[in-house]
């Protein structure tokens, strides 16, 4: 099995040393591990970026190094990954940000909408300005031109919008249908995220509905917990196991220098 998708304290809001992530992926016998941290918030000028929510700039590159040194020296196979945020109007500059580094792979995230952080705790208040309905349209949207946008190989906890527990609005799956559509037409992998398990909502990302149209559409996935502490690492992946081989996979893709295989974890 892999866990795709492990931050670092680089981003301000995880904590715990890279190869403590590792031991305890090590000790549950995955395979393969991708750090997958913060991109920094590059849509904002630097005096306005957060240092809590994602690495600064001047740390990118230490964060590559760090992530390429331990592919040398550690039992497990390391692959060098990014969490960036997708916002709109921002894909030259992002485009041109992935780049200049030699990712295995990137995971597109979308935490923002029309500039509010809607998984963000403290910003939770936010919640009382949208109808149900227009927030899913709105976070689904996005989702779609996150995938179409070509500038990502996965998208990251694909439902991340019920992260609060909030009951969604009905009649959902033609937003589902529309949006695996939209994930195979852009050919990208679909992350399996447990950190879902361990928020208000109380279930992976992607959802059991959700996740059984997108195996219709023939939308491939891949595995993470989205740990910010050593503890999490590899939480929740045999819950994940279980959900998609019950949907019908077969198989979970991994990524080097951004192109994809395919495993077989049976
Ligand atoms: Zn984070
Ligand atoms: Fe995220
Ligand atoms: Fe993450
Ligand atoms: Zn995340």
């Amino acid at each position: 099995m892999v866990d795709y998708h492990l931050h670092t304290k680089l981003c301000g809001h995880a904590c715990g040393e890279m190869e403590e992530y590792l031991a305890a992926v090590a000790r549950q016998g995955l395979t393969e591990v991708g750090f997958a941290d913060h991109l920094p918030l590059y849509f904002l000028p630097p005096s306005e970026r957060d240092p809590g929510l994602a690495m600064a700039a001047e740390d990118l590159p230490v964060y590559v190094e760090a992530v390429r040194k331990l592919e040398g020296d550690s039992p497990v196979r390391v692959k060098l990954g990014i969490e960036a945020d997708y916002v709109p109007g921002w894909e030259n500059r992002l485009a041109a940000l992935l780049a200049s580094f030699p990712f295995d792979y990137i995971l597109g995230s979308v935490h923002f909408i029309d500039g509010w952080g809607f998984d963000n705790p403290a910003e939770m208040e936010g919640y009382r300005r949208y109808d149900n309905k227009t927030l899913y349209r709105r976070y689904f949207t996005l989702v779609q031109q996150a995938a179409l946008s070509g500038l990502f190989d996965i998208i990251a906890h694909p439902d991340l919008i019920k992260k609060f527990g909030f009951p969604p609005p009905d009649g959902l799956i033609p937003l589902y249908e529309e949006t695996a559509a939209a994930f195979k037409k852009a050919g990208i992998c679909m992350e399996i995220n447990t950190a879902g398990l361990r928020a208000p909502a109380a279930e992976i990302y992607p959802s059991r509905e959700f996740l059984h149209i997108c195996c219709r559409h023939g939308v491939l996935v891949t595995l993470g917990s989205d740990a910010h502490r050593p503890a999490d690492a590899g939480a929740g992946l045999p819950e994940a196991v279980a959900l998609i081989k019950e949907a019908g996979y077969r198989e979970v893709a991994v990524f080097k220098k951004r192109k994809r295989e395919l495993l077989d974890f049976l």
